[in-house]
């Protein structure tokens, strides 16, 4: 039985938000609506069907505004990912919107395989809501969550962003505390990143008045370490065992695939290859996913070796050494003996188990993987690569 973490793009939302660079659609009709599930469903199945898969260990429905779904369309999505639920089904996350949660919607999760809600809260605050163009504001973040406390049977985990426009230190603090109490197991908290083309971007008095956003993401992670959270990966935290089954399998550099349009898989079908999948929801209706026939990255087995490297350090845990031995015939220390010789003591954790870096490194990790980049720029792959 094989099984693979899959990941579907819904490319709906109700408006767009001035940070965001996904793509998605907005004033969608009901009529695409349906047929894009019905294209989905194709590429899903066209998927699991050249991986050789059976059923998928972990899932994540990401958009886009999966919650913004006609609830018809969700429940024959839904339904329709039974066939690919097993019983070592690990982890089925859904993503969520402040102001599509009500009693209906969670009872229809409730009734499925979901277990675990991903909330789009960005922030509490009314006026830093506003300014980043989001729907929701305080009340209907509250009342979302309220709704999810009393009637979720699953998991609940929060989005934050720090150093939104209008945010400050006092505020940041306040957010992660509301965070905190609604109960959840796990925060994501991301650091705000100007992206090209969006209404952020083409505002440049914005960026001069917003406060340090170093500062802000740090009020954040000192303020989760003091609530008991556990600083698992960069972007990160959850109370112990609630770590997100399915982005580890992203930084643990499994293979997976990704339907959708705006999706990506990682796949060794045919070498090491990434596949996107169109960034176009005419394009994708007209079925050109489903044979595997959209853009082909080919990764070479360097590049695929560093993206181990980046991927794994992000996380406390870091990279599993046999693991590493398996793909690679090689340990993880092996290939970048200089960059651990020339870092300062303690920046890299090597036990019998795992080679991570340390909380404070993993803070600074881009010059580690500056070095290396340059370290491996050197090696001469004579050994077989095992993968996935
Ligand atoms: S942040 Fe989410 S809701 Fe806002 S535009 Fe991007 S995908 Fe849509």
């Amino acid at each position: 039985m094989k099984e693979i973490p899959l990941y579907i793009h819904i490319p709906f939302c109700r408006n767009k938000c001035s940070y965001c660079a996904f793509y998605s659609c907005i004033n969608h009709s009901q009529d695409i609506e349906g047929r894009f599930i019905d294209e989905l469903k194709k590429q899903i199945s066209s998927y699991m069907t050249l991986t050789v898969s059976d059923t998928c260990n972990t899932l994540y429905i990401g958009g886009g505004t999966p919650s913004l779904l006609k609830n018809d369309n969700l429940k024959d999505l839904l339904n329709f990912l039974e066939r690919y639920i097993g019983s070592n089904l690990q982890e089925f996350t859904i993503e969520c919107n402040p102001e599509d949660i009500n009693n209906e919607f969670i009872g229809l999760l409730n009734e499925s395989s979901v277990n675990r809600i991903s909330l789009g809260v960005q922030s509490f605050s009314d006026h830093v809501l506003k300014a980043s163009g989001r729907i929701a504001n305080s009340k209907s973040v509250d009342k979302a969550i309220n709704c999810i406390r009393e009637s979720w049977k699953g998991r609940f985990s929060i989005d934050i962003i720090s150093g939104l426009p209008g945010q400050t230190a006092e505020g940041q603090k306040k957010d992660i505390e509301k965070a905190v109490n609604s109960g959840v197991d796990h925060i994501s908290c991301y650091s705000l990143i100007i992206e090209e083309n969006t209404p952020f971007s083409d505002d440049p008095k914005l960026l001069e008045d917003r406060e340090d956003e170093d500062l802000l993401w740090d009020i954040c992670r000192k303020a989760l370490l003091r609530r008991g959270f556990e600083h698992y990966e960069i972007s990160n935290f959850c109370k112990k065992g609630c770590e997100s089954a399915h982005n580890l399998q992203y930084w643990k550099m499994n293979q997976y695939i990704g339907c959708g349009p705006g999706a990506v898989s990682m796949t060794g079908i045919d070498g090491i290859q990434r596949i996107s999948n169109p960034h176009d929801l005419n394009v994708y209706l007209k079925g050109s996913s489903v044979n595997w026939s959209v853009q082909v990255e080919d990764i070479s087995v360097k590049d695929f070796i560093f993206e181990n490297y980046m991927m794994g350090l992000r996380t406390a845990s870091g990279i599993d050494r046999r693991e590493f031995h398996r793909r690679f015939s090689r340990y993880p220390e092996d290939f970048i003996n200089m960059t651990i010789l020339s870092s300062p003591e303690k920046t890299f954790k090597l036990t019998d188990k795992t080679l991570s870096l340390s909380e404070n490194a993993r803070l600074f990790m881009n010059s580690i993987l500056m070095k290396i980049s340059d370290e491996l720029e050197t090696l001469k792959i004579d050994f077989p690569v095992h993968w996935p």
